[in-house]
């Protein structure tokens, strides 16, 4: 392969001589050797130093896998020294030729090396309006089509000289203003064929008798616009070349072909009047001056296969061809020698030389692996480039696949769970429902049972008692009625003791019956009390107050307000402050009694028993039997409203916060809940109240677990959260409830479906209150509050907190926005 520049004018191929061309062409055991001869004054790629003449490079092409086995000792006979731009070929153990090129491109150099070092310059020089010619000639097989016409269409870094420079070409060239045409030719047999049109065949070569220009003007122009219409046409040509090689009967490389570019420019005014300057031509205004259209044409010639007729053994037609592509290389050879000869060009060189800059060796030997490598890794960047812009186009797809399934997946999974929730959700409100069936008919008849079970427990052993006292009391009454009768007999008796025994004998029965009223007075208040304990004992667990002694089991109804009638109130008041704790106990069980009967609470009051009531309370020596007992009454009493506020004002809730501390029996605990309960329903004491902690004690209660301290511990809460929502809805209160400030909220959740209705119902209302008030949303919603909000509005078997629940749900815009979230309809 040869390539050389000739100037602004033709190539005069037949003036050219042979130049290293000669020396390869009688190597017959070379096999995989081209070469590259160019004339340029180009300073890329080759040496500068002889401009103007035919310069050559070789390329030695990789051995293929048939030569590997064939031709072990090819690495033997050839030598190439790219340092020195040398090939040395051994012809035997003690003898080698060697011949120096332009350039020496190793099996190892890559295509875009090739290109760099020996095409560019030349289409360099064709741009700037220079004729360029790159030809390759070598053995059928040595890589001429290879470095030439490969098109690089599955590994970019594989693209031959023909695409790379037309890349080249488009890059520099303004598509508006210049222009490129191609015409792609076959010399085959000394006619020339059109490739981009095979009808058009025995074109003739004309010569310019003035300018000596030569040129096929029938040969088809095509006008270039962008590289895939030049790619279109290499392929077009390519397979006409194969398509006419058949029809004659011949190979591809048995005909030459030439690939000849046509470019014309027009030049800026700059650019020209930089190049007149350095032409030293006449410097021309640039008004005065015409526009400058430079042309240039490069010439691509992929040349056929020279050979051996007596090797290759061609016969006939064979040898006809043979011998005309030898002649037609023939007279190429003596072209080139003819243009040789006037150059300084020294096609061989002695071998001696390299003795003189043997010392360089290691350093230019480092620079030959360097160039071996680089030219490896320019190659593979390339490929790689190609394949990691493959890859993320593949990425980027199964990324939006994967994405897309995923998309499905989720919303899939979604609705399952969506669908799994519903469905869990029907089956706790069937089991509910169930449940609520079975315990129908046990509430129907039970009522509040568990208060009442021990309250009738109670009341038997109580019974046994009073009917017990009652019968000694019997017997003491006919035991004195005959210690009177005694003495009666005995003050009418016949026999007639000494005045002085009869004195003493009326003193020691004076004393007896005086013994016997007091036994008797005893008795009767112990009577009072069992009394008392028994209407304690039917305090009902819905109502806070103690009832009346309704004592049937012998018929005798005994009215506490007759007792107290009978005793005085102000006495038994006054008891209550007795040293004597029995006494104590006895008159704060007559106190309780009366205070479970609204008329008597006012006498009570103002009689100052509400402060003694509350002094019990204060007592230090705790007496829970009295606790209990006071913390009853002061329940009772605490249903009137002004009693309410004097509770207040004498630090009633300090003491029951106390006493509710301090006790143990869950029926103590249930007086104290229970007048805290009643406190909690006035409006107008809620500040008070909690912050006197009657909200802290009356939640510190629940730890007693028992039913009856619970259910008035809610009573409590309800009564507090109605207080609450009906101060919000005067507009009166704009901060979260007390009771959730308080820490309420989590006990209130967790029993909202206590089993115990009653326990239940008090929830229910306190939920629906406290959810009166937007502010309390959010706690109720974090809390989970706002399940059993909707737990009530479906199920609660009352009608009206039913309703109540509903209609908060759906005018609280949090727990709508809540709701429509999670998607749940009421
Ligand atoms: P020619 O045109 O000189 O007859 P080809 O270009 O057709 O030879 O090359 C002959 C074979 O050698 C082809 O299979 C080609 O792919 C391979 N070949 C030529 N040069 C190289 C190279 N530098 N690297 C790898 N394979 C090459
Ligand atoms: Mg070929």
């Amino acid at each position: 392969m040869a390539s050389y520049r000739n100037g602004r004018g033709t190539v005069k191929v037949d003036r050219a001589q042979p130049t290293g061309s000669s020396n390869l062409r009688t190597s017959s055991s070379f096999k995989s050797k081209n070469s590259i001869v160019r004339r340029s004054n180009s300073s890329a790629g080759f040496d500068d130093s002889v401009s103007g003449r035919v310069r050559v490079a070789v390329r030695l092409r990789p051995q293929n896998a048939e030569e590997m086995v064939a031709d072990a000792d090819f690495a033997d006979c050839v030598e190439l020294q790219p340092e020195f731009k040398r090939l040395k070929l051994r012809k035997n153990n003690w003898d080698s030729d060697t011949y120096e090129f332009d350039e020496v491109l190793t099996e190892s150099a890559s295509q875009k090396r090739v290109y760099e070092v020996v095409a560019k310059p030349v289409v360099e020089s064709v741009l700037d309006g220079y004729n360029g010619t790159v030809m390759a000639y070598g053995q059928t097989g040595t890589g001429k089509t290879f470095t030439l016409g490969r098109l690089g269409d599955e590994d970019t870094s594989a693209r031959g000289i023909m695409v790379r420079a037309m890349e080249d070409i488009l890059a520099n060239i303004s598509r508006d203003s210049d222009s490129v045409m191609i015409s792609y030719l076959q010399l085959y047999m000394e006619t020339i064929q059109d490739l981009l049109n095979p009808s058009n065949d025995n074109i003739a070569i004309v010569e310019d008798p003035k300018t000596g220009d030569v040129s096929v003007p029938a040969a088809t122009l095509v006008d270039i616009r962008t590289h895939q219409d030049f790619m279109e046409l290499l392929r077009l040509g390519e397979a006409h070349r194969v398509a006419a090689n058949t029809k004659l009967n011949t190979e591809s490389s048995r005909s030459h072909a030439i690939l000849m570019v046509h470019i014309k420019r027009s030049v800026t005014d700059m650019e020209s009047e930089i190049t007149s300057e350095n032409d030293h031509s006449i410097h021309m205004s640039r008004n005065s001056k015409p526009p400058v259209i430079r042309k240039g044409k490069l010439v691509v010639v992929d040349l056929a296969g020279s050979e051996r007729v007596h090797k290759s053994g061609s016969e006939g037609h064979t040898l006809e061809e043979a011998k005309s592509i030898n002649l037609s290389l023939s007279a190429l050879g003596k072209c080139i020698n003819a243009l040789a000869e006037n150059s300084p060009h020294v096609p061989a060189m002695k071998v001696e030389n390299m003795l003189k800059i043997k010392e360089e060796f290691d350093y230019k030997s480092l620079c030959r692996k360097l160039e071996t490598q680089i030219d490896k890794l320019i190659a593979e960047n390339e490929r790689q480039q190609k394949a990691f812009e493959d890859e993320i186009e593949r990425t980027a797809i199964e990324a939006q696949q994967r994405i897309s399934e995923a998309e499905m997946n989720y919303t899939e999974a979604l609705e399952r769970e969506k669908m799994k929730c519903q469905m869990d959700y029907m089956e706790s409100i069937k089991k509910l429902e169930e449940k609520w069936m079975q315990n129908q008919p046990k509430r129907g008849t039970n009522g509040f049972s568990n208060g009442n079970h021990s309250a009738e427990g109670n009341n038997d052993h109580a019974n046994e008692d009073v009917t017990e006292l009652k019968t000694m009391l019997q017997k003491e009454i006919s035991l004195r009625k005959r210690a009177e009768e005694e003495i009666h007999s005995l003050r009418n008796s016949q026999f007639c003791p000494t005045e002085a025994d009869a004195n003493a004998d009326v003193v020691k029965l004076q004393n007896l019956l005086d013994e016997e009223t007091r036994q008797k007075q005893k008795l009767e208040d112990e009577v009072l009390m069992l009394q008392s304990r028994l209407s304690q004992l039917s305090f009902g667990s819905g109502q806070s107050r103690y009832s009346q002694i309704d004592d049937r089991g012998n018929g005798e109804t005994t009215s506490i307000a007759n007792l107290h009638e009978h005793v005085g109130l102000q006495k038994i008041l006054s008891l209550l402050e007795s040293e004597d704790p029995n006494v104590r106990l006895h008159a704060v069980k007559v106190v309780a009694n009366l205070a479970a009967e609204d008329t008597n609470q006012e006498r009570i009051v103002e009689a100052g028993g509400l402060s003694s009531l509350l002094a019990l309370l204060r007592s230090r020596s705790f007496d829970e039997t009295i606790c209990r007992i006071a913390a009853g009454a002061i329940a009772n009493l605490a249903m009137n409203e002004a009693n309410q506020e004097l509770i207040m004002g004498q630090g009633g809730i300090s003491l029951l916060a106390m006493t509710a501390a301090d006790a143990e029996d869950p029926q103590t605990l249930r007086m104290v809940a229970g007048a805290i309960a009643n406190l909690c329903g006035n409006d107008k004491l809620q500040t008070r109240l909690r912050s006197e902690g009657g909200i802290k004690a009356l939640l510190g209660m629940v730890r007693s677990r028992h039913p009856d301290v619970l259910s008035q511990v809610a009573r409590g809460v309800a009564n507090f959260a109605k207080c609450e929502s009906r101060t919000s809805s005067k507009g009166n209160k704009n901060n979260r409830s007390m009771l959730i400030e308080d820490g309420a909220l989590p006990w209130i959740v967790q029993n909202a479906n206590n089993d115990a209705s009653i326990i239940r119902r008090h929830i229910e209302l306190a939920l629906c209150h406290l959810a009166q008030h937007e502010v309390n949303a959010k706690d109720m919603v974090s809390g989970g509050a706002l399940w059993e909000l909707v737990r009530i509005s479906r199920d609660c078997s009352r009608d009206d907190i039913r309703a109540l629940a509903r209609r908060t749900l759906t005018s609280s815009q949090i727990f709508s926005s809540e709701l429509r979230r999670l998607r749940v309809e009421i």
